[in-house]
């Protein structure tokens, strides 16, 4: 297997202007759409289908990019089987209509082409400040520079868009994709601040005397959850996020092991072990404590990973690392079920069962659950002047659903400096 072709070539291919269009030809052109309506983002398919299917690609393009900023990054992740797909009406007849392979059709299209669907705006209003250059501060920072604000994005790392920078494999993610929707970004007048940690270089307050009149945390969950059993400071045990980041950052260029065991069911384990086998790995294992139709993660990565002959142990819980010489040698787990037992040859096993965030605290004393999530009211916190979005926030944690909430977070945080200068007849 060729590592660097199989890693970093992009898996999916482009489908041709024919077979795009046969596609959307199978559209039955639903009164009620509910492909759009089940579009996290508004991205509204039904609508650049039909320009589609009658050959307007212009105008199909245009509808993508108005509504979705990183049109062509959902393009690539969104799980479509739980969103516009699952509720496409084909799929009573046969199969829904492949949306996200059109999207990624047209937004190529639109690149190829040299459209430049958004212009920037004058900046007049009021300046605002987001936390985090991931989706959910992307997005917003995209709507509220086009609504006049001037907008400044604030990164603690030197590479922009969160995990899908740092997260999300090249295979599926071309880092070239990310790069030119951030540009597009950039180019509406949106400033970027990188290796800049709010809480740590500077907080808050500080942020309000620069002149900021409202400020979006969009600071996404950072951190991989561990658990606590034997073993588990022995080397060549991993965090699934901090291992995917490696490898892409690395291209690839990765100790990867001989054994290579992952502990998950979503997105991200399927990551962890299909980049493992993709660079080179023959034996690579997912363990996972439920059943596999309980598994968090999509069903077509589920079937690519099966595709690729990686095995998935169902109803197993970590017991125990076993090691040699301060390194992973084994691994055992028992049934969730009943009192089956596993043991495992090992050299690296990787922890990929959720994330969790930094204490927030650091950077503002919003209320917050017992998981670190924000509580929010139309997106504001209990501080004045303080918003959140993203996975910081209660909501499904993907691409596509951190879109919305920086959308609809800008939405509230315009309204509330409306009226904050309608009190003030400052306007
Ligand atoms: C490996 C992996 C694979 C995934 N695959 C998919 C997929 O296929 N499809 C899908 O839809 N979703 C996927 N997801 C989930 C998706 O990436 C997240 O839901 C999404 O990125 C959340 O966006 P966000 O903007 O809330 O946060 P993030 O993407 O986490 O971005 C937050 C940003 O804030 C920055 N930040 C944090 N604290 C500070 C601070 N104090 N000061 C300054 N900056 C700060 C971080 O560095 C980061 O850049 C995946 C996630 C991972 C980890
Ligand atoms: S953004 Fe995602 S969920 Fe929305 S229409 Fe496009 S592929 Fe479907």
């Amino acid at each position: 297997m060729d590592k660097k072709n199989t890693y970093l070539n992009e898996r999916e291919k482009l489908l041709t202007p024919l077979l795009a269009i046969e596609e959307a030809s199978r559209c039955l052109l639903c009164h009620d759409a509910p492909c759009s309506k089940a579009c996290p983002s508004a991205t509204d398919p039904a609508k650049f289908i039909r320009s589609l299917r009658f050959r307007n690609i212009k105008g199909a393009a245009e509808t993508i990019r108005e509504n979705n900023v990183l049109g062509g990054i959902c393009a690539r992740v969104c799980p479509t089987s739980k969103y516009c797909e699952d509720a496409c009406s084909r799929c009573g007849i046969d199969k829904p209509i492949e949306i996200r392979k059109l999207q990624r059709y047209l937004t190529a299209y639109e690149k190829a082409t040299g459209m430049t669907v958004l212009e920037p705006v004058e900046a007049v209003k009021e300046k605002i400040a987001i936390i985090g250059s991931g989706p959910s501060g992307l997005s917003a920072a995209a709507s509220l520079v086009r609504d006049g604000y001037k907008v400044t994005v604030f990164e603690q790392k030197n590479k922009l868009g969160g995990w899908l920078s740092y997260g999300i494999p090249t295979e599926r993610l071309p880092q070239s994709v990310i790069d030119d929707e951030i540009r597009y970004i950039k180019d509406l007048g949106v400033e970027f601040k990188t290796n800049c940690k709010i809480g740590q270089n500077i907080n808050i307050d500080d942020l309000k005397q620069q002149g900021f009149k409202a400020i979006l945390i969009a600071v996404g969950m950072q951190n991989s959850k561990m658990i606590n059993i034997k073993g588990m400071e022995l080397n060549g045990v991993l965090k699934g996020t901090e291992y995917l980041s490696e490898a892409k950052s690395t291209d690839g260029d990765i100790d990867i092991g001989e054994h290579v065991i992952v502990i998950g069911g979503g997105d991200v384990a399927i990551d962890c072990a299909v980049t493992t086998k993709l660079l080179g790995c023959e034996d690579v294992k997912i363990v996972y404590r439920r059943t596999i139709d309980k598994m968090p993660a999509d069903i077509e990565e589920i079937k690519h990973l099966q595709s690729l002959n990686i095995p998935i142990y169902t109803g197993f819980k970590p017991e125990e690392i076993i090691g040699k010489d301060g390194s992973v040698n084994r691994f055992k787990a028992v049934g969730m079920f009943d009192d089956a037992s596993l043991e495992l040859v090992a050299d690296r096993i990787i922890f990929a069962i959720g994330q969790e965030a930094d204490p927030i605290k650091n950077i503002a004393d919003v209320d917050v659950n017992d998981k670190q999530i924000i509580s929010i009211c139309d997106y504001q916190t209990n501080i004045e002047g303080v918003f959140a979005a993203g996975d910081i926030v209660e909501g499904d944690k993907t691409v596509v659903y951190a879109v919305k909430h920086g959308k609809d977070a800008a939405i509230e945080i315009a309204n509330y400096l409306n009226e904050m200068a309608n009190v003030k007849g400052d306007r």
